[in-house]
């Protein structure tokens, strides 16, 4: 990892357009960006050694129509980073995730897994410059990158896009983390695709519901579990998160 790196040319802008969305954009988009922007934050101080420079977060739909995000290194506007995340996993319109205000916070958590990978895509342009375009970002670089991150995050390990050697048999990065993450990480908010389609028949996983013998489905129930565990990990931060998601609904 250098030690020193360039500035980004439009840092300064950068740092302006985040200040605009935490202190002055639309209240939708101030809550999420906002949160986005603080996981963001912790991220490139635990993750990237604090090199990053904050990327424009856009919540508008990535230009390949199956992706959930993407991170460009030229922006629409011919600025640098920007990473932008399809809003419809948070409004709950997207086939792949639940509706309804029950599964908001899950939903969310989907979003800033999304975010997570495109941020190690903006390290790698921005950083070390190993791009990958024969591997449409998704080599050996970037998997290396999900795997460190996994191991603090005790996540299993993924290969590159590219089917092939000693690794051939693990999950691809190219999904990462949202294909390693535990069954209930989403709070019964993530439908993966053979889920999504009704057509789809055989090596599914379990549905959400019917794998949870505790909540039984019961979104409330496993807020309620998640909180507990964060807090038995010391991940205070997120189980006070996941309460003011309950209140919200609960004062609704
Ligand atoms: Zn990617």
């Amino acid at each position: 990892m250098p030690t020193t790196t360039p500035t980004p040319p439009d840092a300064d802008h950068r740092a302006a357009f985040r200040a605009f969305v935490l202190d002055q954009a639309e209240v939708w988009h101030r809550a999420h960006l906002g949160r986005l922007y603080e996981q963001w934050d912790s991220w490139n101080a635990a993750y990237f050694g604090g090199q990053l420079v904050p990327p424009y977060v856009l919540l508008t739909p990535p230009e390949s129509p199956r992706a959930f995000g993407d991170c460009a290194n030229i922006s629409s506007f011919g600025g640098r980073c920007q990473i932008r995340i399809r809003p419809s996993l948070l409004t709950g319109t997207h086939p792949h995730v639940r509706k309804g205000d029950p599964y908001a916070e899950g939903r969310f958590r989907i979003v800033a897994d999304v975010l997570l990978h495109e941020s190690i895509h903006q390290y790698h342009m921005e950083i070390t410059g190993q791009n990958e375009d024969s591997y449409h970002g998704h080599g050996p670089a970037f998997a290396l990158v999900c795997n460190q991150i996994g191991q603090a995050l005790s996540l299993p390990p993924v290969r590159s896009m590219k089917k092939r050697g000693p690794d051939k048999d693990l999950p691809s990065c190219a999904q990462w983390p949202l294909n390693v993450r535990p069954h209930d990480y989403y709070l019964c908010a993530y439908k993966p695709h053979d889920q999504a389609e009704p057509d789809a028949a055989g090596d599914a996983e379990p549905a959400c519901d019917e794998a949870d013998p505790t909540g039984a489905g019961d979104p409330l129930a496993a807020l309620l579990d998640q909180v507990l565990a964060d807090l038995d990990a010391g991940q205070v931060a997120r189980a006070r998160a996941t309460v003011a998601a309950i209140r919200a609904q609960l004062t609704e």
